[in-house]
């Protein structure tokens, strides 16, 4: 769903949320229900630290917070949830988030909308378990950008040439990982014709360096941290995902869409053809829906907006305009209420 910035700041004005630091009529309603002093804790499931979930994760959890005892937000304080204590957890990725959530082991993540999608419906990675219904959308964040990162000059031109090389797939548990797998088949590769290695991005920068690793999947927004890491030490490139390959992919999963790293995000690195899919934060359908309301009320402040676009440059593409578009899994009612009441949602 697209609508004008200019129409939803005009809603959002109406309820005096544009102007005012904090959520005004959701506040209440969550204070109400939480009136004790202590704080409600409230975890956000990232990735790893060579990632960008765990940069905007750590953002919005510091904005969204406001333990009893803070300054108040027109006195320079926290400008969060009343009562509310959240904090950004570092994990394997979106397919340990979205179990963690359904577990109850944390009370919301960030996912690859393929991989929530895929946990939401039990197929895919998660073909034979049973579906985890109970995730919950607050958003759809900023697209994740496939990377495929390869040293410069180790003959690696297409996905193909990585037959018989050192490669990572990230850890198991990570939505790289589990998504890495369509990518290779769509290649007319599997995990066993690689010497598939399975660690997080960060030790992968490090093997690329010493020369142990040829190549290292990374499913995450632009520019990642790691890849950004490596390509100031060594000269790398990005193998382009395009043509019939890239077509397939796109039909058969309608996450996937066309895109690009543009030239020079990466040191040394040309314009790069290949896939994103859209990064979404989950809750789980058991957190109260006035606390999520509020949660979702607060996401949207400027103030928010700000501490976002200062955390990654992904941050800037968080946008309301872009809140709604291709969920993986129904919104929270509480998220739901939110878009309502500005409009977003009729
Ligand atoms: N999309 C990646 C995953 O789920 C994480 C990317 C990131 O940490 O920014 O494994």
């Amino acid at each position: 769903m697209h609508l004008s910035r200019r129409s939803l700041l005009r809603a959002a004005g109406a309820l005096g949320l544009a102007a005012s630091a904090g959520p005004k009529p959701g506040a209440a309603a969550f204070l109400a229900q939480n009136s004790n002093k202590d704080p409600r804790f409230f975890r956000i499931a990232t990735g790893s630290l060579g990632g960008v979930y765990y940069p905007i994760g750590s953002a919005l959890a510091l904005a969204i917070s406001n333990p009893p005892g803070s300054r108040p937000c027109d006195k320079g304080g926290s400008c969060g949830v009343p009562g509310l204590l959240a904090s950004a957890q570092s994990s394997h990725g979106s397919v340990a988030n979205v179990q963690a959530i359904a577990s109850g082991a944390v009370d919301s993540g960030f996912a690859q909308a393929d991989i929530a999608y895929a946990a939401y419906t039990g197929t895919g990675p998660f073909r034979g378990k049973p579906a985890l219904t109970s995730l919950r959308a607050i958003a759809n964040l900023y697209p994740e950008h496939v990377h495929v990162v390869v040293r410069k000059g180790a003959s690696v031109a297409t996905v193909r040439d990585l037959r018989g090389r050192a490669v990572s797939l990230d850890e198991i548990g990570s939505g790289t990982f589990a998504s890495a797998q369509l990518i290779l088949d769509a290649y007319g590769l599997r995990e066993s014709d690689l010497k598939a290695q399975h660690i997080p991005s960060d030790q992968a920068v490090q093997r690329m360096k010493d020369g142990t690793l040829d190549a290292f999947f990374f499913f995450a927004g632009y520019p990642a941290p790691a890849v950004t890491e490596l390509a100031n030490a060594v000269a790398i490139d990005l193998v382009p995902i395009v043509g019939e390959a890239a077509k397939r992919l796109r039909a058969r999963y309608k996450f996937f869409s066309a895109d690009i790293v543009p030239v020079g995000t990466y040191k040394g690195v040309g314009r790069t053809e290949t896939l994103a899919v859209g990064a979404q934060w989950l809750v789980s359908a058991n957190v109260p829906e006035a606390l999520v309301r509020d949660i979702t009320a607060v996401m949207w402040t400027p103030q928010t907006q700000q501490a976002l676009e200062k955390s990654h440059p992904k941050g800037r593409q968080i946008k309301m305009e872009t809140a709604l578009s291709g969920l993986a899994v129904p919104l929270h009612p509480g998220a739901e209420r939110y878009y309502r009441d500005v409009g977003a949602l009729q």
